[in-house]
């Protein structure tokens, strides 16, 4: 330890502090292919006093902080700045308060987020954000992104879900955001101003969250397609149709191989796409609104709904093993989904790029997955190239550079050509007031 690694130290019980450069590496980076800057050192915090004690000392000392849950994030929002301190939140794990009655929850930012929804159904309730990655994220990672997940078609983001927040500010002083009623309009909404702040703001100790009454029978269709632009058409069709699907997922070709020479799910040869949408009640309406399918199933059993939901779940560890990923995660209105598709088609073979796509298609989130050799350190021009096509086809479509993953470090480039300059000056004005001395998770986001 040197002088201000010590300090840091003494302000905090025993054993919360590492430095030892082979520990601290496997706390500086993310999912992406983003090198890390190398921390100073690693704060295992676990409780508010904690991170206070490590804010006010990072305040005193100009030392940046970048606060970490479990590290899942697609963005480079999480990764290590040089000679910043990572602040790790994932040994937060209380559950304060579960109250059935007011459908709510009081919850510490590194409970894992199935861990409250198991808790949660436990009432007859669940915790509705769920992110593919929802057995292995935290709940402070996914109100710092504004996660988006499966049953956010009928649920809504994170931000949907949260009522108020407990914050520690850069200078160590604690903020309560929000209320724990359904209602409340008292002053500005900094709740909405933290979730999707992604750790620039203030670190984030403890949340209200919203619950809902977990569905009783649903019924779960699987559609194969031999075109991927048919299944995004059956898509905007159950939308148009008010069908109100609970999830409606679709992945590509590429995935469903990546899935089936992993698991071998039996895939057909012909089949280019498949549609998993799920309705709380009968789902026919929505198999009917398949036409151009080349086969559909409805499943009525919990068991069978499972399989096809955890099949869906295993895509991006899937496309993993094919090599490196840049994952984007572009979102379109849900008209323009189609038209997102082929754009997409287009620029892979037009820089001749291999790109998987899943997508959240019901919110015309769409996730194309540049797929590039493990042995380079980062991804070659044509998929820079390719990305670049992307990003300015969502906007083109009137949509946005990311739905739920966050702009972090990756999509920086891009930021400029969706935000402008007012917003651009509004948000380092917001981010003065916040943080005037830029120590926390600097560079990212905005
Ligand atoms: C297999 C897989 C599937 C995924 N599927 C989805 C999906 O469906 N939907 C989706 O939205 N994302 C998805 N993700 C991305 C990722 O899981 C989410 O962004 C998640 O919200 C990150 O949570 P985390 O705990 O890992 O946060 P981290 O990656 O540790 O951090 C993410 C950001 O939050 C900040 N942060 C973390 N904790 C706090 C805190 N307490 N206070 C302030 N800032 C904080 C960090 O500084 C960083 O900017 C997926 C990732 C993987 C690997």
């Amino acid at each position: 330890m040197n002088d201000l690694t010590s300090a840091l130290a003494a302000a905090l019980p025993d054993g919360r502090v590492l430095t030892d450069p082979d520990v601290t590496g496997s706390y500086a980076g993310d999912r992406t292919f983003l090198p890390p800057g190398t921390p100073l050192g690693v704060v295992l915090a676990e409780s508010r006093g904690d991170v206070v004690a490590t804010m006010r000392w990072a305040t005193e000392h100009r030392v940046p902080v970048v606060p970490r849950g479990a590290g899942t994030g697609l963005a480079g929002g999480a990764t290590a700045v040089d000679g910043c301190v990572v602040l790790s939140l994932a040994r937060m794990t209380a559950i304060r308060e579960l109250s059935p009655q007011d459908e709510i929850a009081v919850v510490e930012p590194g409970v894992v987020t199935a861990d409250l929804d198991r808790a949660a159904r436990e009432h007859g309730l669940m915790y509705a954000p769920d992110p593919s990655s929802y057995e292995i994220s935290t709940i402070g990672g996914n109100l710092a992104t504004n996660a988006g997940g499966l049953r956010c078609v009928k649920y809504g983001v994170t931000r949907d879900s949260t009522l108020g927040l407990e914050v520690v500010l850069a200078d160590g002083r604690v903020l309560d955001t929000g209320r724990r009623t359904m209602k409340g309009v008292t002053g500005y909404d900094l709740t909405g101003l933290f979730v999707g702040s992604e750790g620039t703001l203030g670190v984030i100790t403890a949340a209200t969250l919203r619950l809902r009454r977990a569905p009783g029978e649903v019924s779960t269709v699987a559609a194969e397609f031999t075109s991927l632009r048919d299944a995004a058409a059956a898509v905007s069709a159950i939308v148009a149709a008010g069908c109100q699907p609970s999830m409606l997922e679709l992945m590509d070709r590429t995935t469903l191989r990546a899935i089936d020479e992993w698991k071998n799910i039996g895939l057909e040869p012909t089949t280019r796409a498949m549609l998993i949408a799920q309705a709380e009640g009968p789902a026919d309406r929505m198999a009917a609104l398949c036409g151009a399918a080349s086969f559909v199933a409805v499943s009525s059993t919990p068991e069978e709904a499972a399989e096809l939901i955890g099949i869906r779940r295993l895509a991006y560890q899937a496309k993993e093993r094919l090599g490196q990923c840049l994952v984007e995660d572009v979102c379109v209105p849900r008209s323009a989904l189609p038209e997102m598709i082929t754009r997409i088609e287009e620029a892979a073979a037009r820089h001749d790029v291999l790109i998987a796509t899943v997508a959240h298609a019901g919110d015309g989130n769409v996730h194309p997955v540049f797929v590039f050799d493990r042995g380079l350190t980062e991804p070659p021009a044509a998929v820079w190239a390719a990305a670049d096509e992307v990003f300015r086809a969502a906007l083109d479509l009137g949509g946005t550079l990311t739905g739920e993953h966050g702009v972090g470090l990756l999509k920086k480039r891009w930021l400029d050509l969706e935000t402008g300059p007012v917003t651009a000056e509004l948000h380092r004005g917001i981010k003065q007031v916040f943080d005037p001395l830029n120590i926390l998770n600097p560079g990212k986001a905005i």
